[in-house]
């Protein structure tokens, strides 16, 4: 069994970052990076150019980008194991990890197990047809790339997160239109107020998407109403599902506390979760921001704090 001072779960921008800043700490700490549970480097690995992560002012390739945080965590002496985090033992210090090849025992474990986004299985939108070439999940991040520029666009949802991301999209976008598949939003009322005041914003209530289509690129929808079974396709330069994001906190089996959502609660200003020596940084807690900066500044948090905690303890 490895017995560490730190054990980083996830291996996206919080828990690389955590690693990069424990390593130069002399934490030598141990981080896993997943297998099953996502692709090692986590969300950015489904996409292709991230243009708005600071220090590389042409964009970068987000596997690239999570390669060059991989290799820096690894120059500092981070030891990266290939393998899930099935279940932990956190009653008490020190802390137990159950991998699904390996066990470790450590002082303190930072959790960077980030969120998967939800999406729907429309044909079209999946991996190896239009995903990542017209079709998204996330508006902040995509959505000023210039093949969305003054198309038409499309965003699945009817929550806060729908309503967000139109609303951003209508910057770039000749008109966009909200797919819901009830006939009223979920969102606040407010945030309802203003998709339906929007000029570019149109709702379609009572709709699906039932297929999305292009040559390599997106290039038009197919809708049903829900109510009438009529179907009608349009053309369309882009698909953002806005259906919310699933932590990835199952393995933690309810001895951390989290929302309702799943998301991980933290003491406000701090990485600390409500066990003492347990950490959580990134996407798993923050669903809020949801980006990769902000991902990694709470990793390098978590570190930060983590030290400071194994220095308080003595260890
Ligand atoms: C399509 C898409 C495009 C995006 N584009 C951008 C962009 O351009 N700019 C931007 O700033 N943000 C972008 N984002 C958001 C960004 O990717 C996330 O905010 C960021 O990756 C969150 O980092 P994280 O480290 O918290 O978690 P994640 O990136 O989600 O990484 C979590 C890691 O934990 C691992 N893991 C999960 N469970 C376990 C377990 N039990 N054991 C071991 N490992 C586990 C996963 O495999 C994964 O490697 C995009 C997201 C998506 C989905």
């Amino acid at each position: 069994m490895e017995k560490r001072k730190l054990v980083i779960i996830g291996s996206g921008p919080a828990g690389h970052t955590a690693a990069i800043y424990a390593a130069r700490a002399n934490l030598e700490p141990l981080l896993y990076e997943g297998f099953f549970s996502g692709p090692a480097g986590g969300q950015l690995m489904t996409t292709t150019d991230v243009e708005n992560y600071p220090g590389f002012p042409e964009g970068i390739s987000g596997p690239e980008l999570m390669d060059n945080f991989r290799k820096q965590s690894l120059r500092f002496g981070t030891t990266i194991l290939t393998e899930d985090v099935q279940s932990v033992d956190l009653s008490s210090a020190p802390f137990k990890i159950k991998g699904a090849k390996t066990e470790a025992e450590a002082d303190a474990v930072i959790i960077a197990t980030g969120a998967t986004a939800k999406r729907l299985d429309i044909p079209g939108t999946r991996d190896g047809e239009l995903w990542q070439k017209g079709v998204t999940a996330c508006a902040v991040c995509d959505g000023a790339a210039p093949i969305f520029r003054d198309k038409e666009l499309y965003v699945i949802g009817g929550g806060d997160t729908a309503v967000e991301e139109a609303t951003f999209l209508t910057k770039y976008a000749s008109k966009v239109y909200i797919v819901h598949r009830r006939d009223t939003l979920r969102a606040s009322k407010i945030m309802a107020d203003h998709a339906m005041k929007h000029p570019k914003i149109e709702i379609l209530w009572d709709t699906v998407i039932i297929k999305v289509e292009g040559s390599n690129i997106v290039e038009s929808v197919t809708l049903e109403n829900l109510k009438t079974k009529k179907q009608s396709t349009h053309s369309a330069g882009g698909v953002f599902f806005a259906i919310g994001h699933q932590p990835n906190t199952a393995f933690l089996q309810n001895q951390i506390n989290t929302h309702p959502s799943g998301y991980i609660i933290i003491e406000p200003n701090t990485t600390k979760t409500n066990i003492e020596g347990v950490f959580a940084a990134g996407d798993v807690y923050d669903h809020l921001y949801r980006q990769a900066v902000t991902a990694a500044g709470s990793g390098c948090m978590a570190a930060l704090d983590a030290e400071r905690y194994l220095t308080a303890q003595g260890k």
